[in-house]
């Protein structure tokens, strides 16, 4: 077998211990195939390395994740202000209730004159 044929076959072979016969023998007499098979070993090496890497959170990134608010936090956060402030909430409809009841009889009340 030619080099660039064993070499499609390295990347298959990294890792497991034990090659074909064919690619074991060009191996025994091609440094160049052994230096590729070398590489890729030291790649995945890397590659199960970063598997098994924790990263530590930075001081500081845990409490400031835990303030966010959620989105339940902020309606349970809205539904608790309107409670508390229910009487302005009911304040404020019913003026604009009124300001709607007013809107409407100066409209009837236009009418009216433009008819007249
Ligand atoms: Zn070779």
């Amino acid at each position: 077998m030619r080099c660039e044929e064993i070499r499609e076959l390295l990347p298959a072979q990294e890792g497991r211990g034990e090659a074909t016969l064919t690619v074991r023998r060009h191996l025994s007499r091609c440094p160049e195939c052994r230096a590729e098979l070398a590489r890729y070993e030291a790649l995945g090496s890397a590659m199960r390395s970063l598997e098994s890497h924790t990263v530590e959170p930075p001081p500081g990134l845990a409490p400031a994740l835990a303030a966010i608010p959620t989105r339940s936090g902020v309606v349970t956060g809205a539904r608790r202000h309107v409670t508390r402030n229910r009487r302005a909430y009911a304040g404020g409809l019913a003026a604009i209730a009124v300001a709607g009841t007013g809107a409407v009889v100066w409209r009837a009340r236009a009418r009216r004159l433009a008819a007249a």
